[in-house]
């Protein structure tokens, strides 16, 4: 790669989670000229000052847009067709303008009509994230082999979609193309019904009469404890993801049921054979992640436990009377 900047000025619109890490990564990565970024609230672009993640804050999201060759949004599904309406009139022929949304029909639909004309939208989602949100919990590695997915519209000029994909290449991601309509489906295998599954299965632990709240606390194994992670993540946004992907999500949840009454079956029948072929499955699926780099093969997913405690642990006997 040259040393020139990819761009000249990056707007990043919304700057929690995914704006601000972008803003680190980029930076680090020395790949703008100069990065404005703005957020809907006065506190968010008080925080952003005082993190100094960008050059300038921009006030709104129009001003933050002016004069930007790579706009990229950053917000909440339901808040991208919105966005796009209040920054239309200001942005730079021949800028491009990109989004991180977790659904990208719905957000290519609620866009594409503001878009002046010599503005190249290329819709993007970058396959990675956390639990939290919010400017402090952004950090400039969180696309580092990890996918991009780029849902250019099919007439879509190359050029701009070659530059949108080298820029994701340098904060480290792996890039890859498809329509909008393939990666809602994807996604609502991968990340929409899991995040569905976690936040049922925690609210069920929580609804049971007969054992308290301390119980699933105390007693929560790691099964559960990785389903109260997915389930702890922004409510905003994942009610706007079920509302931009209702389609697709309905159809993988109508399939999910159908094999969850199969194993349902399968355990009032002490039916071993079905369930273990089921789980022999779903082992090869983990492994398979692991080969490609996509998590760690560590024991409980690499956390770290706590060392035992230096005094070595009172033996039930005493040597002297042996
Ligand atoms: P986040 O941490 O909650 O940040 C959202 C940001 O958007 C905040 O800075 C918020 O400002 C701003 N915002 C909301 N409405 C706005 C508006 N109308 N105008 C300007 N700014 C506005 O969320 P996030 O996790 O970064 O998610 C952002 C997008 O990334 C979502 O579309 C999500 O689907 C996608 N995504 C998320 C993940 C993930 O794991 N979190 C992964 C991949 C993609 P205030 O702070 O002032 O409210």
């Amino acid at each position: 790669m040259s040393d020139e900047p990819l761009f000249d000025r990056l707007a990043v619109i919304g700057s929690g989670l995914i704006g601000s890490s972008i803003l680190r990564a980029a930076r680090q990565q020395g790949i703008v000229r100069a990065m404005v970024a703005t957020a809907r609230s006065a506190a968010t672009r008080q925080r952003l000052l005082e993190l100094g993640l960008a050059d300038e804050v921009a006030d709104n999201n129009a001003a933050a847009a002016r004069g930007a060759d790579l706009v990229i949004i950053c917000v909440p599904v339901g808040q991208s067709g919105p966005v796009t309406q209040e920054i239309a009139v200001d942005l730079a022929p021949g800028a491009i303008l990109s989004d991180v949304g977790s659904v990208k029909n719905s957000v290519l639909t609620a866009m594409a009509p503001h878009v002046p004309a010599g503005v190249h939208l290329i819709p993007a989602h970058p396959v990675a994230g956390t639990e939290h949100s919010g400017p402090d919990a952004g950090f400039a590695e969180l696309f580092v082999n990890r996918w991009c997915i780029l849902t250019p519209p099919p007439d879509a000029d190359e050029t701009a979609v070659a530059r949108l994909a080298a820029f994701w290449r340098a904060l480290g991601a792996n890039v890859d193309t498809m329509s909008a309509e393939h990666h809602d489906l994807v996604l609502a295998v991968t990340s929409h019904l899991p995040h569905l599954i976690a936040y049922t299965i925690v609210g069920t632990a929580d609804d049971l009469q007969e054992i308290t709240r301390s119980e699933v606390l105390k007693f929560s194994a790691g099964g559960f404890r990785d389903f109260t992670r997915i389930a702890a993540s922004d409510p905003t946004m994942w009610r706007d993801v079920f509302l931009a992907n209702k389609d697709a999500v309905l159809e993988i949840l109508g399939r999910f049921n159908e094999d969850v009454a199969t194993l349902t079956r399968a355990i009032r029948r002490g039916d071993g054979d079905t369930l273990f072929d089921m789980f022999t499955r779903t082992r090869a699926i983990r492994r398979g992640i692991v080969d490609i780099g996509q998590d760690s093969a560590a024991a409980d997913f690499g956390r770290a436990h706590a060392a035992l405690p230096l005094a070595p642990v009172p033996r039930p006997y005493s040597a002297d009377s042996e």
